[in-house]
């Protein structure tokens, strides 16, 4: 395999084919990213799916494949995009130009179901390689970055100068917060888009406690097990029904910093709490395009295994299956509904969906001031803002939550007013509306 792409019809969207012949004049607009499951990207589409399809604007999802070695170079950009370094050494020719073979051939494929007059947004730079083909062939072409970083280093220098040849001038980008336009493409047609969630979606629906106690019974985490299948749990007893929980849900990646979380945790119960951790993600062999997620898990799990028994008692590792997108949902939504307290210690985050679920939960949130987080969480309103480099600010900021019920109701009630304010899903559609007028000339969304 070099590159291909295959569609995506999430379980909880009806597709296109199903809208009304008028809406059948108006071109497709096509999504295009890297993966059908796991992660923010993933997520942000079957929200992005569903509005089209409210709003009766046909949109369709392609999701690429390619060779495990595109998508470890691929994640060695994701990391340079934040600001991260690797170990790999600098970024070659060889890597140009396996990231071009694998691009060009997955813009053919997307030419097969792309027809003329139609639209495509790639998302991420997993899928830039393929716009000068797609506007070569006359698809007008943007481009959505998910992820960036404010802070000026020789490896996001280093990532920039990789992808520069794919971006044409005319090609109109959205970023997720301003500061991550890079100052060459100031001139370019940039716009902001912020990820938002769906408010329906089985990830962020009402669920009332019978509905979380079955929930997190099936999948093991409470007792009265009864084997789903859906998820596994490391632990050595039942979360207790009773107990406060402290949660954070992220992939197994290293800027994640689920490890940090646990040590966090440890940090913040030798200070008196009798909370419990629960450490949630994807199964790592659910996720092809993010082939670091199993050494990750494995050394939280290793970590785990060196607590003292009287603290590991209360952490919970759970790898959620991703093959039924639905009843994933569910139980992530379940999850978060049951914390006492969300932790989001990413060490970068280009914008973290996690922290705008559970702002959306109303859930008292303690996040680290990087990235976008510092554009959806303001410190001492929305959540507590910690530097992930400390863990003690992060142990006490967990405490000081735990303790005080009056604090967290009311981070809690302004993060979710802020949420329904600014990052719910209409009100990324009206802002995709506008990339599309600026791309194909006419306002889509109007007719
Ligand atoms: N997620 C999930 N199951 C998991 C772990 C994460 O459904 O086991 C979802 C999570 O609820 C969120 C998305 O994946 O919607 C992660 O998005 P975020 O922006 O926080 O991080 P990313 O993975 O894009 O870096």
């Amino acid at each position: 395999m070099t590159g291909t792409v295959n569609e995506v019809f999430p379980d909880s969207v009806e597709t296109t084919a199903s809208l009304s012949a008028a809406a059948s004049e108006i071109p497709t607009v096509w999504h295009v990213n890297s993966t059908a499951r796991g992660g923010g990207v993933a997520e942000l589409l079957v929200a992005t799916m569903g509005a089209h399809r409210r709003n009766r604007v046909p949109a369709r999802w392609l999701a690429t494949e390619a060779d495990p070695e595109f998508f470890a170079l691929t994640k060695r950009l994701h990391h340079r995009l934040h600001g991260s370094v690797d170990s790999f050494g600098r970024l070659g020719a060889a890597d140009s130009s396996r990231y071009e073979r694998t691009t060009e051939s997955q813009a053919r494929h997307v030419l097969q179901y792309v027809e003329p007059g139609d639209i495509c947004v790639l998302h991420d730079p997993q899928t830039l390689g393929m716009a000068p083909h797609l506007i070569d062939a006359g698809i007008p072409t943007a481009w959505r970055c998910h992820i960036g970083t404010t802070t000026s280093s020789s490896s996001l220098d280093e990532a920039w100068l990789f992808l520069q040849p794919y971006l044409r001038q005319s090609m109109p980008c959205a970023f997720s917060v301003p500061s991550y336009i890079p100052p060459d493409m100031a001139a370019m047609s940039t716009m902001i888009i912020p990820p938002a969630i769906d408010p329906h979606s089985a990830k962020n629906q009402f669920l009332g406690t019978g509905d979380i106690d079955r929930i997190l019974a099936d999948i093991g985490l409470y007792d009265g097990f009864v084997a789903s299948g859906l998820a596994a749990v490391q632990q050595i007893e039942h979360l207790p029904r009773n107990a406060q929980v402290v949660l954070q849900v992220s992939r197994w990646d290293p800027l994640k910093d689920m490890r940090g979380v646990l040590d966090a945790f440890a940090l913040s119960a030798s200070r008196g709490h009798e909370a419990h951790l629960v450490l949630a993600g994807p199964d790592p062999q659910d996720i092809p395009d993010d082939p670091e997620g199993a050494e990750i898990y494995h050394a939280v799990r290793t970590a785990w295994e060196e607590l003292p028994v009287e603290l590991r008692r209360r952490c919970h590792l759970v790898t959620l299956s991703l093959k039924n997108s639905v009843a994933n949902a569910r139980i992530v939504n379940a999850l978060q509904r049951r914390a006492t307290v969300v932790v989001q210690k990413s060490l970068q985050e280009g914008f973290g969906l996690t922290v705008t679920e559970a702002m959306w939960k109303a859930k008292p949130i303690v996040a680290s001031r990087v990235g976008g987080i510092r554009s959806q969480i303001r410190s001492g309103v929305e959540g507590l803002l910690i530097d992930p480099a400390d863990i003690d600010e992060c142990a006490e900021a967990i405490a000081v939550l735990l303790a005080d019920d009056t604090v967290a109701r009311s981070l809690g009630r302004a993060a979710r007013r802020r949420c329904r304010d600014e990052f719910v899903v209409d009100k990324e559609f009206a802002r995709y509306t506008e990339l599309y007028d600026v791309l194909s000339g006419q306002y889509v969304g109007s007719r």
